[in-house]
């Protein structure tokens, strides 16, 4: 009888570490907003790959900086400041463990993965390209990724190379291989798809890239929120974040850059706090990461931003990966039940998005309607237009799942798109 019970406490207990469970229900709880109801239903939030909500942790962590503790920063001699400042350079340190980068000046603190790739693109890219180089982006790059390499490119008179995709929505790497040379300088890749959930496997292309000594920037955006990332493991040379993708607040993110790099590097925008001394004839920079952190920075949002990684910290990746997996399967197999609705983006690896068209409706329209059903997703190109044209269609629908999010939401989804069809029909 004991045997018999210990043998099944044990197969529970092989089973829980098998598939750790995530308390849905329970973590809901922590997120305000998920507790809406709009127009008497409860409110659908199915567009994350556009921006998360934020756990009560997040939000108490800013309204505490604001009320308790709110100075500038590395200036002060007052004890407001300095408490301020180790506040910031605290959250410093927790994304530094966050990404597992080797030391807390290779975190810069910025806008988000717009500002990132824009310093990258006009420090790094203004400085080693030439006439007739070449930088290498993907297909599927957010216009982020895209275009500050096309100002760049124009400025310097280098190319961009573009790494070709498949109709499933996957790059090719043999082609991408191919595209590198000589005359490559950068190569610049997301993780992961915002408008399709491809996950790229950038660690091995990141392997290729040093095969030729070219330096590889990643857009993490959208793999932030739904794994764990290790830069060193990646071996990338640079990569970035946005907050508000990772269930912190807005106008905040980190570039990480091998010190190395960034020592070598010019600063990107000139002001107070970055230097070392000014005078009219010469100004000496400070060093990292004060030399990429020109003005006052975002200091609420920094705070906010280590209080979402504390909280992503208090959470299992794996818990969070069999989740969203299951509302990811879920939610695919059920929207193929609708007659003439076709799923945009089939990869092997992907993460929580269900891209998806209907035949004989614009996506726009898909959008509003669903929105009277109390479901909110994403309509249109999503920021990647070059997506859009290489699979043929003006737009999608787009849905994006945290892991907040339930089968219960999945299943009004489906019944908003039913509807849609409907009325179509
Ligand atoms: C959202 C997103 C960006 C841009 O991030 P911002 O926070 O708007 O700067 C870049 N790349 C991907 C893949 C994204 O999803």
């Amino acid at each position: 009888m004991t045997m018999v019970r210990q043998a099944s406490a044990a197969a529970t207990a092989a089973r829980t570490a098998a598939q750790p469970m995530l308390d849905v229900e329970r973590v809901r709880t922590d997120f305000p907003l998920l507790m809406q109801h709009r127009d008497g239903k409860p409110l659908v939030y199915l567009d994350n790959a556009a921006t998360t909500q934020k756990p009560q942790v997040v939000v108490d962590s800013v309204k505490q900086y604001y009320e308790g503790y709110n100075a500038n920063i590395h200036r002060g001699v007052y004890k407001l400041s300095q408490q301020a400042t180790d506040a910031y350079e605290a959250a410093r340190v927790k994304l530094q463990r966050f990404v597992n980068a080797a030391q807390p000046h290779e975190i810069i603190f910025l806008r988000g993965v717009t500002e990132a790739v824009n310093l990258v693109a006009h420090s790094f890219g203004r400085t080693s390209l030439v006439a007739g180089d070449e930088v290498v982006i993907s297909a599927m790059e957010h216009h982020s990724n895209i275009v500050p390499w096309q100002i760049v490119c124009e400025a310097t008179r280098a190319r961009l190379r573009i790494v070709p995709m498949t109709d499933e929505g996957e790059l090719e790497l043999d082609e991408f291989e191919g595209l590198i040379s000589a005359k490559t300088k950068l190569v610049a890749l997301v993780h992961v798809s915002n408008s399709l959930g491809t996950i790229n496997p950038v660690k091995e292309m990141v392997a290729i890239a040093h095969g030729h000594n070219v330096p590889v920037l990643v857009d993490g955006a959208q793999a932030t929120p739904h794994m764990a990332v290790d830069v060193q493991d990646l071996d990338c040379d640079f990569y970035a974040l946005s907050g508000h993708k990772m269930f912190g607040p807005t106008g905040i993110g980190i570039l990480y850059g091998k010190a190395e790099l960034l020592n070598a590097m010019p600063p990107y925008q000139g002001g107070g706090e970055m230097i070392r001394s000014v005078c009219f004839d010469k100004t000496t920079y400070a060093p990292l990461p004060a030399k990429f952190e020109a003005g006052t920075p975002n200091i609420a949002g920094a705070i906010g931003l280590g209080a979402a990684v504390d909280y992503l910290n208090g959470m299992s990746w794996d818990a969070i990966h069999a989740h969203e997996d299951d509302l990811l399967r879920y939610a695919t197999e059920s929207l193929e039940t609708i007659p003439g609705l076709h799923v945009l983006g089939t990869a092997k690896e992907k993460a929580s998005v269900v891209s998806f068209v209907l035949d004989g409706v614009h996506a726009h329209d898909i959008g509003t309607i669903v929105d009277k059903e109390g479901v909110a997703i994403r309509t249109g190109h999503h920021c990647t237009q070059p997506v859009m044209e290489r699979l043929g269609v003006p737009a999608t629908a787009r849905a994006s799942f945290a892991f907040y999010n339930t089968r219960e939401e999945v299943d009004a989804l489906v019944r908003a798109v039913h509807r849609v069809h409907e009325v179509f029909s």
